[in-house]
């Protein structure tokens, strides 16, 4: 049996916990992901607790609780300033509509709750004595980076399809290979993405993008043709390829929007907001993904102007600059700054009028005139023609109303 050498702090904070659950007659366990990427040496986030006490025992056990999946064994315990997901060993029953488990059964074997979980090297548990408790050679498969299912891998997927875009996302943040016949699998049962919820198939897709094997995560996604069965990529293989090629191989993204928005422009997705609602992006995110692709084929045409710093700001122009020099392409970030800083106005809500104020003191009548008066103005002042001051605003107006 391995052990761990030095338990990272964030689980020796969180000892306390097993040792009571234990007090208290149960076993206890650190389990998931936090497991993993301790003994890869990696930071970890959320540490998770498996035990073979039931959520009423659980909560017996501990002062101060809340009920936040109590139908799946989960209770979060507060303690030490901190949350922790303690969750009762179960099992799933057969899946009946690709998206949740039929019945969750609480069991109170470790193992029966490890031979649920998706991949050997997310299926370690550890004990309060920082043994790692490895039933399916998960410890082999870290040191030969490599993703493999735990037990059948075909019934794996079958039973529950998110896995598959699980495995690409850990081959993209591990940069590990997949096992053959659970690559196999992975594509085989890859149709089944159509049966589950577009929601989570996003916050994967998403999380593969950001981890830094991003390239590596795609490229075996379409080797498997998963594209195929994800919204807007069906007919997409080669084009994502290229897009994989066509950055540098250290690229990362620095945001999510950035990363759709060089995918979706590289696609040639014209749509771009018709094709995050398929995925049921929020309408803020399409929007913004939505203006660094505008940004990007402005950029192919020629330089950026003043109007596109206003209309955009800088850090969206930085944005796309960024992605620009991940391809190899021309880049120029002093002249994204210059424009800013020549900016005199930032948004319309810094005009030093407003239509009330023409109306006011100048007597204009409100109606489309004195709306398109006022997108006159506010160009003339983005564009260096105008001072942002009244006096001079007035003055202008006044040159305008006589030569009308
Ligand atoms: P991350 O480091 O990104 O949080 P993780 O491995 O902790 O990755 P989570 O989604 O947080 O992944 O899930 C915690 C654990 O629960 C996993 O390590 C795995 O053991 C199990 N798990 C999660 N989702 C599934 C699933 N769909 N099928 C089987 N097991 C799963
Ligand atoms: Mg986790």
């Amino acid at each position: 049996m391995m052990r761990l050498t030095t338990l990272p702090s964030e689980f020796q904070e969180a000892l306390p916990i097993l040792e009571k659950i234990k007090k208290a007659g149960f076993e206890a366990y650190f389990v998931g992901g936090s497991v993993r990427d301790a003994i890869l040496g990696r930071p970890i986030h959320d540490v998770d607790i498996a035990t073979s006490s039931y959520p009423e025992e659980t909560k017996t056990i501990f002062p101060k609780t809340i009920d936040v999946g109590i139908e799946h064994g989960t209770v979060l315990v507060l303690t030490g300033g901190r949350e922790y997901e303690i969750t009762t060993f179960r099992t799933e029953d057969v899946y009946v509509d690709f998206r949740r488990p039929s019945a969750v059964h609480f069991v109170r074997s470790l193992e029966e709750d490890l031979k649920r979980r998706d991949f050997t090297v997310n299926a370690f548990a550890l004990d309060e004595e920082a043994n790692v408790i490895d039933l399916f050679d998960g410890l082999t498969d870290l040191e030969e980076k490599r993703l493999r299912a735990v037990g059948q891998a075909s019934e794996r997927f079958n039973e529950d399809a998110l896995r598959i875009m699980r495995g690409f996302r850990f081959v993209a943040s591990l940069g590990f290979d997949i096992e053959e016949q659970t690559f196999a699998a992975m594509a085989d049962y890859a149709h089944l993405l159509e049966e589950i919820s577009v929601e989570r198939s996003f916050i994967e897709f998403d999380k593969l993008l950001m981890a830094f094997f991003w390239q590596k995560g795609l490229e075996l996604l379409v080797d498997s043709g998963a594209q195929h069965y994800l919204p807007g990529l069906k007919d997409k293989a080669l084009a994502i390829q290229s897009f994989c090629q066509s950055l540098a191989s250290d690229f990362q993204f620095g945001s999510s929007e950035q990363a759709w928005a060089g995918l979706l422009y590289a696609l040639s997705i014209t749509d771009i907001k018709g094709f995050l609602k398929a995925w049921k992006t929020s309408s803020q995110f399409q929007k913004d993904v939505d203006k660094l692709v505008q940004i990007l084929r402005i950029r192919e045409q020629r330089e950026l102007t003043k109007r596109d710093c206003y209309r955009f700001g800088a850090d969206f122009l930085k944005a796309v600059e960024e992605l620009r020099a991940g391809q190899g392409l021309s880049v120029d970030f002093n002249h994204i700054d210059q424009l800013d800083q020549t900016l005199t106005i930032h948004s319309k809500q810094e005009m030093a009028v407003t239509g009330r104020t023409l109306m006011v003191e100048l007597g204009l009548k409100a109606g489309p005139h004195l709306g398109d008066l006022l997108h006159t103005i506010e160009m003339a002042i983005v564009d260096g023609q105008l001072d942002n001051n009244q006096e001079a605003i007035f003055e202008f107006i006044a040159e305008r109303v006589v030569d009308e």
